[in-house]
């Protein structure tokens, strides 16, 4: 595409901190590729601001104020609300306390530090051109968004400030307008549309934004409701219509930076939006997983297809010469998922893809990822017993869990997987359910233990008298940040509740506990030179040996001798035991059973309702 004419209009999509600093903005790179297909006379700045500001306060200390939601949203914090420190000072410090690094961070000098490099970036950018600018706020960005939209106002009165992202939703982007004069209009869902609306009328047009056409998806000032024009949503009908993500712009500012500064970022990249597990009911009701609150901002699942995803990691990787590609999905595209992970691997690049998964991944689809490159995965976890998972609405079952454990451990693939504890509705038969898993679950890569959150717009929030919540309001460290107002008025991402969240915390502390020794034992049982499975097998072909190590060198072995080997070998996937006394007609079912009753008694196999899973894992890597 040529480059627009420097006399065209222009606008600005910003980034504020506090995302992975290590990767461009997904959501500016679609819009910037969008608007420029559409208008191509209109240049389009994407400003990834929380890179310069990773590299003004140094990417360690940024990368650790990035992973915490609360940390993130008091540094902006203050500066939009200083005479407020005193809380937020308080509210990082007990934030911070598990991190040597922030332990020793000063707040006012680390507040000072940030608002100087903002100041620095503001005024180093030429703003007289421009005719809109779009702020995006997903999570962490939310003081960030909002102090960046009030000094811009403050640069340019005249300048028009949209809101977008999903922080921004119809509830929380009416109260927005009321509550920040800044703000002139806010895109609630998906953004290519609406924005493009404002570029037409507003930008191209030159329309004032009382003026323009009516059109699903965006609020303004003054008509702080959506305007409903009859049409279904304000998002695309379908992801074929999407350009590949332009991120120029990310990777302009990086070269920028010293020698000792640069670093091979991560190339992200969007198959689908929406997740097929959230699909709706024909009521209108959301489903999906009780905790859930992604995907607010579209209704609905779509896909591209593989075709055209694995052609974007295919013209990204050779635009930008990289390897690394983080895929943004919720999780997998459900049907087109073989035809992709063929196509991926089809590239015959030595590429590095993360990517959510469900649990009921089966293992055929397991190693077709590991040939296309993915070597870390999220798989949805969530919990280590099928009665709580059966209350997060989550679908599967704990031996699904530990079979897709045991496979990535097989397979070389870092799962990094979620434990949530405190769901308001686990109660001490989960835990003990939970607690006995654990004593199988030892050799394979331990979850990371997380508390559960409410987040606004998630099941759990819409439906709370079903999980005995009595009174759901924003989280009460908003209140630290913003002032009465802004915290009573403006519905917040990060939600709470009263009901049982000490007896939570309490019944929770044995999992917490019993998961750190976990981590401790897998961590040390996999230093050293040689990278074996803590339980594995080989297999001698009518025999075969399980190998299981322990801590301080000690191994406990077992040989399985011809129909002992076949039926565990049968168990690699589930079974139920209908199944393998089917599978094995001349063995007696009673000594079948005796057999499966006495591996899983030294946990060897875990059983779940009559069925059965062996849980070595293979030396040899599974083809
Ligand atoms: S947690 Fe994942 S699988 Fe569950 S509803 Fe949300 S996006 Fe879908």
């Amino acid at each position: 595409m040529k480059p627009p004419d420097p006399a065209s209009p222009q606008i600005a999509l910003i980034s504020p901190p506090w995302p992975l600093y290590t990767r461009p903005s997904i959501q500016l790179g679609v819009l910037k590729a969008y608007i420029r297909s559409h208008f191509p006379e209109v240049e389009v700045k994407a400003y990834h601001v929380y890179l310069n500001l990773a590299e003004s306060i140094g990417y360690e200390l940024y990368h650790s104020i990035s992973e915490r939601t609360w940390l993130a949203e008091t540094v902006y914090g203050a500066l939009l609300y200083p005479e407020r420190s005193a809380g937020m000072v308080r509210l990082f410090h007990s934030e911070a306390a598990g991190n040597r690094l922030l332990r020793r961070t000063d707040f006012a000098r680390l507040v000072a530090q940030v608002q100087a490099a903002t100041e620095q970036w503001l005024s180093a950018t030429d703003w007289k051109p421009l005719r809109l600018v779009g702020v995006t706020s997903v999570l962490c960005q939310l003081t960030a968004s909002l102090y960046f939209m009030r000094r811009l106002k403050q640069h340019r009165p005249d300048l028009t400030i949209v809101a977008g992202g999903a922080a921004f939703n119809s509830e929380s982007g009416a109260a927005a307008l009321a509550l920040f004069p800044e703000i002139d209009a806010v895109v609630c869902g998906e953004g290519e549309r609406p924005l493009s609306h404002l570029v037409q009328h507003h930008v191209m047009q030159g329309q004032g934004l009382q003026e323009i056409p009516a059109s699903d998806g965006i609020l303004l000032r003054g008509a702080p409701q959506l305007r409903p024009t009859g049409s279904a949503f304000c998002q695309l009908a379908s992801l074929e219509q999407l350009p590949v993500p332009d991120f120029t712009d990310y990777f302009e500012t990086l070269s920028g930076f010293d020698s000792a500064m640069r670093f091979f970022p991560t190339l992200p990249v969007e198959f689908s939006r929406g997740c097929w597990w959230q699909r709706e009911t024909v009521a209108g009701e959301g489903r999906g997983c009780e905790f859930c609150n992604l995907n607010l901002q579209w209704r609905g699942y779509r896909a591209k297809s593989a075709g055209q995803a694995v052609s974007e990691v295919d013209q990204l990787t050779r635009r930008h010469r990289l390897l690394s590609v983080a895929v943004m999905d919720n999780v997998l595209p459900k049907d087109s998922t073989v035809d992709l992970l063929h196509g991926l691997a089809g590239l015959n690049r030595d590429l590095s893809i993360f990517a959510e998964i469900r649990a009921t991944t089966p293992l055929g689809e397991l190693k077709l990822m590991r040939m296309a490159g993915m070597r870390t995965v999220q798989v949805g976890i969530e919990a280590l017993s099928s009665r709580l998972l059966r209350k997060l609405r989550k679908g599967t079952r704990v031996i699904q869990n530990l079979e897709i454990m045991k496979h990535c451990e097989a397979l070389g693939i870092a799962n990094l997987a979620n434990l949530i504890a405190h769901f308001p509705a686990s109660d001490e038969e989960d835990v003990a359910e939970t607690l006995k898993t654990m004593d199988f679950v030892g050799p394979f890569r331990p979850p990371t233990f997380v508390s559960f959150w409410l987040g606004l717009g998630s099941p759990a929030w819409r439906h709370p008298e079903m999980l005995g919540l009595r009174k759901v309001f924003n989280h009460p460290h908003w209140a630290r940040i913003f002032p009465q107002r802004v915290f009573h008025q403006l519905p917040l991402m990060v939600q709470s509740y009263r009901g049982g969240c000490g007896r939570q915390r309490r019944l929770w502390q044995p999992v917490r506990d019993r998961l750190r020794s976990w981590a401790k034992t897998y961590e040390e049982l996999h230093r050293g030179a040689v990278a074996e499975p803590i339980l594995g097998y080989s297999d001698g072909g009518d025999f075969m040996i399980i190998r299981e190590r322990r801590l301080r060198g000690d191994t406990a072995s077992h040989r399985l001798e011809g129909s002992s080997r076949q039926i565990y070998l049968f168990c690699n996937h589930q079974r139920s035991l209908r199944r393998i006394i089917a599978n094995f007609p001349s063995i007696p079912a009673d000594k079948i059973a005796s057999f499966l009753q006495m591996m899983s008694s030294q946990k060897l196999m875990f059983s779940e309702n009559n069925c059965f899973l062996s849980l070595a894992v293979p030396i040899r890597m599974p083809e």
